[in-house]
């Protein structure tokens, strides 16, 4: 029997048959596949994007993950496909799969669901309920106008790179809670670690924040964006893949939360923000000229927004720390590796 080796294969071997542009374009399809999102032509001023995402117990979020929180995160990491397109919230649909219909669970997972949705004042305007094992699927749909679409492939060389948030503490969540479950509770890697910061660093992995107002602003001059799922080596493979360039990181400059550089884990710090998943944070890439507009954003909206590295010729992506080439030990998140 053969198989696929990810997710990419699949989708692109069966799934990306849309090659026919020109009956793409009378359907009013602008964008098919391959983004963070769809985008349609509904009218002159305004196109529509439209993204879905799945959570499956168990794998996008440990099985001890209060209802609340799984809520919360199935409209965040949707939230976040749209900021990566520069659009504006507007509606989603929701598909349940529950295993059973314990009221006290949905209580709880409504009122995760609804506190975000009614933060961006997005409707939910149907969906599908089904018996099975818990899976939450949602598709979210925006608008924005034509020429402010923020695609993977805009990234220009010489274009500064920059990354919202701080990076690797979702990953570093998720070694607390997989290490607690492992070690009963004693967990060897954050004995100095205080409760608070424990309850920051898993925080992050359940609700992630969404960067729809950084989206906002950043589209008007923004040339590539792509929102950080899969850890940050990964997704900004895919700016670089389809904007046919590559990029140099400057490791020292990446973005590390206080409670992460606190933590003792056998993966370096480095390591988790290269390359764990589940930060939600955008990549994004802009010209030089922009970086006092940037600084103004980060400063107005209060989410850090830091440059972490360049946009160049060579088709690779090259990390350097303090000058010195860095090789990343790890990949980034994907479904199938075997
Ligand atoms: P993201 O991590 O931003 O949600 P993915 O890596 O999941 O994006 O997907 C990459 C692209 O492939 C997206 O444009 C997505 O819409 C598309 N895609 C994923 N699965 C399928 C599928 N089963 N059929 C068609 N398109 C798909
Ligand atoms: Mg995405």
């Amino acid at each position: 029997m053969t198989y696929l080796q990810s997710e990419f294969q699949v989708i692109q071997r069966y799934f990306n048959q849309n090659k026919d542009c020109s009956t793409s374009i009378n359907q009013g399809i602008i964008k098919g596949i391959g983004d963070d999102a769809a985008v349609i032509n509904v009218s002159e001023q305004s196109k529509l994007v439209v993204s879905m995402d799945t959570l499956i117990s168990g794998v996008h979020f440990p099985e001890i993950t209060e209802a609340f929180d799984i809520g919360y995160k199935a409209l965040a990491v949707n939230l976040s496909d749209l900021a990566a397109m520069g659009a504006s919230p507007s509606w989603f649909t929701l598909a349940l799969t529950l295993p059973d219909t314990n009221s006290a669970w949905l209580n709880d997972f409504s009122r995760g669901l609804f506190e975000l949705a009614e933060h961006y004042k997005i409707a939910l305007v149907g969906g599908d309920t089904t018996k099975g094992p818990l899976s939450i699927t949602i598709q979210i749909a925006g608008y924005v106008s034509e020429d402010t679409i923020m695609y993977r492939s805009g990234a220009q060389i010489d274009d500064d790179i920059y990354v919202t948030g701080y990076l690797g503490d979702a990953g570093a969540g998720l070694s607390l809670i997989n290490n607690s479950l492992i070690n009963n509770n004693v967990n060897r890697d954050t004995v100095n670690l205080s409760d608070a910061a424990q309850h920051y660093l898993v925080s992050r992995l359940n609700r992630p924040s969404p960067r729809v107002s950084v989206g906002e602003l950043i589209r008007e001059f923004s040339t590539a964006c792509i929102d950080i799922s899969d850890g940050l080596m990964a997704d900004l493979n895919h700016i670089t893949d389809l904007s046919h360039c590559g990029a140099l990181i400057n490791v020292e400059n990446l973005p590390i939360s206080n409670e992460l550089s606190q933590t003792k884990f056998d993966d370096s710090n480095i390591e988790l923000a290269l390359n764990s998943g589940d930060d939600y944070e955008l990549c994004f890439c802009a010209s030089d000229k922009f970086k006092n507009t940037i600084k103004k954003i980060s400063d107005n909206l209060d989410v850090p927004i830091t440059k972490i590295g360049k946009i160049v010729q060579e088709n690779s992506i090259q990390c350097y720390l303090n000058n010195n080439i860095y090789e990343p030990k790890n990949t980034g998140y994907e479904h199938f590796k075997p």
